[in-house]
């Protein structure tokens, strides 16, 4: 873990911080006082890339009337990305694994018939005039 993000005003901070240049909170890393977030928490997925089927586990930090904020990793707390409304979905872990799992096995395959092109094309003579 490269740092944490404040609780409180969603800076991104160094481990060793003791307290948070964006509030000005001493931060406490453990405890019934822990003001950090150390782990991202996925409550929804995003749909962020158009024309492609990649769905993004991630945690919703501000709800527009017609976009969102959210963030996929711990440092984009600080700098969210803004997804429209439609395209974030809640957060199925189950949905999620079987397109990934999909997504690769296409890429495998792809790059299989790729190679599988590629080593035709190396038995192609080039021409010449008889
Ligand atoms: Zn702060």
């Amino acid at each position: 873990m490269e740092g944490i993000v404040c609780a409180n005003c969603h800076s991104w901070l160094a481990l060793d911080t003791s307290a948070c240049p964006g509030c000005g909170c001493p931060v406490v890393l453990d405890g019934d006082g822990k003001n950090v977030i150390d782990r991202l928490q996925p409550d929804c997925l995003i749909h962020r890339y158009e024309g492609s089927d990649m769905l993004e586990p991630a945690v919703v930090l501000k709800e527009g009337k017609a976009n969102v904020k959210a963030a996929t990793k711990l440092q984009e707390y600080a700098q969210p990305v803004t997804v429209p409304k439609a395209k974030v979905y809640a957060f199925d872990q189950n949905l999620l694994g079987s397109i990934q799992a999909l997504r690769n096995e296409r890429t495998a395959t792809i790059r299989r018939y790729d190679q599988q092109i590629q080593s035709h094309w190396h038995q192609l003579k080039p021409y010449k005039h008889s």
